[in-house]
């Protein structure tokens, strides 16, 4: 096979209206086909919201990125990747969740995601609530641990919640961290804000060398300067990046289940992403889409956007398959 079978349909060929939705209109590669030794680049759904603590709705997010992915193209406009012509890119379809038991949801995402990174593919995955992202570092750290940069307005460093209850999506970086699935000292937390119910999650932070970048010294000193900081702190070894879309102000974002007011815009939300560029970034994620929350696909297009930002940094990644 060679690499044109992994270009998207164009909406030249075929309106962009018609059709069956894949991630960007790439063609679906199962994690089981033999095919999947040729993609470099794997964008998958995680339909799963069993970490979610208040309003509920991301196991819809990966159905409705896939509809408004739809409408992304084959250039960035800002930054002139053509991320489908540097790398094979494939829709490798959703992990199947198990949404009435915790730890059997846990194991199958990290199980598909192991089978991902055994085959060389680097993972792009479209969440799901941030617990998601736990198990896709089980599953492709667990060698050894990555630096991570994490744009959310939460640090979701919390140890638990009601009453001892270890796996929400308020903790799973305190899990990663004790793992040692992150090296903490390589970790940047990007854009935090809002009411907190105390310190706790910070004190973790400050205790095992995590960096906040709150979103008051974000605006303060610009997003370049910020961006500097951020990508010295990850350095040249792998990283992971981790995106939650209420990182971005709910004006342009609403249809997320823990909104906090007081955050970027949508060009800001995209330039962080350009601002990666470089990195050595071995996985991504784009998490908390609700679709109920949503307002006419607008949280879901601009999550879209997200993840064809973050394919075209991984696209450029030298590390990879390619
Ligand atoms: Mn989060
Ligand atoms: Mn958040």
């Amino acid at each position: 096979m060679t690499s044109t079978d992994y270009t998207p349909v164009s909406g030249m060929d075929l309106p962009r209206f018609a059709g069956i939705p894949t991630f960007m209109r790439l063609p679906h590669v199962p994690v089981t086909s033999d095919q999947l030794s040729e993609v470099d680049i794997g964008l998958i759904g995680v339909p799963w919201d069993s970490g979610t603590t208040n309003r509920p709705g991301p196991r819809h997010g990966p159905r409705q990125l896939r509809d408004l992915s739809t409408m992304i193209r084959a250039q960035n406009g800002a930054t002139g990747v053509r991320p489908f012509e540097a790398v094979n890119c494939a829709d490798l379809g959703d992990v199947s969740p198990n949404p009435v038991d915790m730890q059997d949801g846990l194991n199958r995402v990290q199980e598909f995601f192991a089978k991902v990174k055994a085959a060389g593919v680097l993972p792009l995955m479209a969440g799901g609530d941030h617990l998601c992202s736990l198990p896709v570092l089980r599953g492709i750290a667990s060698d050894s641990p990555v630096g991570m940069v994490h744009f959310d307005s939460h640090t979701d460093l919390f140890d638990s919640y009601f009453d001892g209850n270890r796996y929400t999506h308020g903790t799973p970086f305190r899990r990663a961290v004790e793992e040692n699935l992150l090296d903490p000292e390589r970790v940047v937390q990007i854009g935090i804000r809002g009411t907190a119910y105390d310190r706790e999650d910070c004190d973790f932070a400050d205790a095992v060398g995590i960096r906040i970048i709150r979103i008051e010294e974000f605006f303060k000193r610009g997003i370049a300067d910020v961006m500097v900081e951020a990508r010295e702190i990850v350095g040249a070894s792998p990283c992971y990046v981790s995106y939650d879309i209420d990182f971005i102000d709910p004006t342009f974002a609403p249809g997320t289940g823990t909104p906090e007011v007081g955050g970027p815009n949508s060009f800001e939300a995209l330039q962080v992403v350009r601002e990666l560029q470089g990195l050595n970034v071995v996985g991504a994620d784009l998490v908390e889409v609700s679709p109920p929350f949503d307002m006419n696909g607008m949280t879901a297009w601009l999550g879209a956007s997200l993840m064809f930002e973050l394919l075209c940094v991984m696209s450029q990644v030298p590390s990879g398959n390619a």
